[in-house]
Parts: C-alpha cells; structure tokens; sequence
C-alpha cells in the first residue's frame, strides 16, 4: 500500500511530490502529455503585476519558499533551473513613471520596486522614459525541469506514463486502488486536464491559452527581462522568448497563426533589431474564476484531493499550495481558505 497516488507531472505535481519525498511518503505518479503548460511556461517568477504596480496574491511569501524550493531541485537533479533576472519595466510616458515611484511607497513593493529610473542604453529597445526595476525575480527553466523530473521518477520506477483510466480507479473508505495500485490518497494535478475529471469537474476552471515565441535575436544583447507590450525573456546562445498571449476561446495546445503575429506586432513596437522565429508554443494556463488556486479534498471521498488553478503563477504557487496541501491532509492544518476548494462545494451539490 502506497500512500499517495499523483496524478500529472507539472509544476503542480512535481511540487507536490517534492513535499512527499522530503517527509519520506511512498509515491507513485501517473501523467501523460495532454497538457503542456509546465513545459511551455516562460516560467518568470516576479511577485509584482507589472500592469497595475501590485503585488500579486502572496507573492512575497511563496516566493520566500519557493528560491530553496527550485535550488534543492538543481543539487537534485543535476540541472540549472534558476536563473536570476531582474525584469526591466518599460515606463510608456511621464505618468507611469509617477506611478511606478508611488507604488514603490507602498509596503511590500517597496522591497521589491527600485526607485531609481534606469535609463535605456540598448539601442535596439525604443524606451525613451526608460524603465523601472524590479528586483530578487528570475526565471525558472520549467521545460527542463518537466523532462529532469521525468526522468528521475522513471529511473526510481515511480513513473506511470499513461492517461488515467477513471474506469479502473476504485475508490474505498480508507484507500484507492488503481489497476494494481493501491494508496491511501490520490492528489489530481492534472492542470487543465481537470476538466476531464469525474470527481473535480465541478469546479470553475477556465482555462486561457497562451503562446510564446522564441527568437533568435544576435544584436539585441540584452542580459534582463524586458517587459513592454510583451516580455522578452534572455535565454542561451542569443535566444529570447516572448510572450505570451492571454486567449479564452481556444482550449487546444496547437500554436496559431493569429496570436503568432499579435506577438510580432506587440514586439515590433519596442525591438527595433533583426531577429528571426525560431519556435513557437502553446498551452493551456489553469486559470480560476476567482483567480485563486484549486487545492483540497473532494466533497464526498475523504480520500480524493485536487491540487490545481495556479494560473499564470505556478512557478511561485506550486510549492507554497503543495506544503499546504500536505499538511492539511497529513496534519489537519487548515488550508488558506482563499485557495481552499470548499469555497466551491455548493457547485458540487448544484450541478
Ligand atoms: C504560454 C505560457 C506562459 C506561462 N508563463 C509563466 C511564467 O512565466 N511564470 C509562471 O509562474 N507561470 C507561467 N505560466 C503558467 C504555468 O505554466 C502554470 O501555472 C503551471 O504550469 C500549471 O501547472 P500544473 O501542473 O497545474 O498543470 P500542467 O502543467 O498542465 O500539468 C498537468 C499535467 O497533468 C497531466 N494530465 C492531465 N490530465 C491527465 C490525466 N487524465 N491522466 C494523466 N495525466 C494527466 C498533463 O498532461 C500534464 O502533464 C505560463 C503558462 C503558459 C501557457
């Protein structure tokens, strides 16, 4: 008898076996490649809405968690994930200056927003009001993690790669069975897979598509992330990402012809060198109705929980959701009651 059954291998479940592993529960993970967000994220970790000059939902403290998080992963697995960037604000005139100095005022961003105004010096980045930064952000390079992650759990033979048969999940007062596993629990962190779920498809996940490209770009030699109308995001050998499209429409991961030249119109209006595309990708974010994560036990199965909803954030939201997760159900801790699934229930009994 297991103690956990995980299902998908994203950010979510990869955070939540992370939690497992480190209190020496026995796991097993099944996932197949339905959905793609993990692999495609841009995978920025910045605690501030760079729209309106806010913190974004307990940024601060999942962020606290989450550095040691991603850097006990690297010394793990043998890979570089964590690449500290700071990400540079385009201001669009005079006005956004004053508001960006007034929301450095403010406590928390003040930790995190620079008063100083950096002037622009990329002559390939029409910025004339220079831009503001924000400090102690990154990225996390979420397509290797997925693979390394994968890989790992494979070579430990905890790996199932298959879709879940719901047909043949059982399920009992005090444990799961599925084929010829058994569990005390089963955690669903099948991003927007959820939709598919018999026992989580209640719950009000949207959905919203984003695309990135990846350009190759040898004159803009540009060492920050640059956001303007997009990001742009450095990566190795003179590649950049950008992105990324908001779209809620579309449910499927094929990139389109549409968003690819919004993405090119948006960066043409700031990158003023050459560059060519070099790949383009798309997946589905889990996003909310109310913009807070899913995370929980099921109405009626005491056995059954769901860890999802991260949205546009999951680089910062995986490891803070899945500690709590686990010690609520391990524990009896309360959840955050704003990402606390019962908030939902009544969806459960109406429909
Ligand atoms: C274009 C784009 C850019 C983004 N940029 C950022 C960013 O810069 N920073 C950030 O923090 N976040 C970003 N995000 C959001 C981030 O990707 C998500 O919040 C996060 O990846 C969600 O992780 P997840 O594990 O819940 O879902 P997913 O990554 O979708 O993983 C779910 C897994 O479960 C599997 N699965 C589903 N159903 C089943 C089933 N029935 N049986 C077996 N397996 C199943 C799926 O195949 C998948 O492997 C971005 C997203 C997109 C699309």
């Amino acid at each position: 008898m297991l103690d956990y059954i995980v299902v998908g291998l994203g950010l979510a479940g990869i955070s939540f076996c992370e939690v497992l592993e480190k209190e020496g529960k026995a796991f097993t993970v099944i996932t197949d490649e339905s959905q793609r967000a993990s692999q495609v994220a841009g995978g920025l970790y910045n605690p501030v809405i760079l729209k309106r000059f806010t913190m974004a939902w307990k940024a601060k403290q999942q962020l606290e968690g989450a550095k040691p998080f991603y850097q006990n992963l690297e010394k793990k697995l043998g890979v570089k994930l964590d690449f500290e960037l700071p990400v540079l604000r385009k201001f669009a005139s005079i006005e956004e200056q004053n508001l960006w100095f007034e929301a450095a005022d403010r406590p928390d961003l003040d930790y995190f927003l620079s008063t100083k105004i950096i002037p622009n010096n990329n002559p390939a980045i029409d910025a004339p009001h220079g831009f503001g930064e924000v400090k102690y952000t990154g990225r996390i390079d979420t397509g290797t993690l997925v693979r390394s992650y994968k890989r790992y759990l494979e070579e430990k033979g905890k790996l199932l790669s298959e879709s879940m048969d719901f047909d043949s999940l059982s399920i009992a007062e005090d444990h799961v069975a599925y084929k010829s596993i058994a569990a005390k629990n089963i955690v669903f962190a099948c991003g927007y897979g959820l939709k598919q779920n018999p026992y989580f498809g209640y719950l009000p996940l949207n959905g919203t598509k984003g695309e990135l490209l990846i350009i190759h770009a040898p004159n803009y030699k540009e060492d920050n992330v640059i956001k303007s109308s997009v990001f742009t995001i450095p990566m190795e050998d003179d590649t950049y990402l950008v992105g990324a499209t908001y779209k809620w429409k579309d449910k499927t991961n094929e990139p389109t012809e549409a968003s690819k030249n919004e993405l090119l119109e948006k960066l043409k209006s700031f990158l003023k060198c050459d560059f060519e595309v070099v790949d383009h990708v798309a997946g589905i974010r889990p996003t909310v109705i109310d913009r807070r994560p899913l995370v929980g036990k099921h109405p009626k199965h005491q056995n059954l929980y769901v860890l999802n909803g991260f949205g546009s954030r999951g680089v910062l939201i995986g490891p803070y959701a899945s500690r709590q997760l686990f010690d609520y159900i391990e524990k009896n801790t309360d959840l955050d009651p704003e990402m606390d699934v019962v908030r939902f229930t009544k969806k459960y009994y109406s429909g």
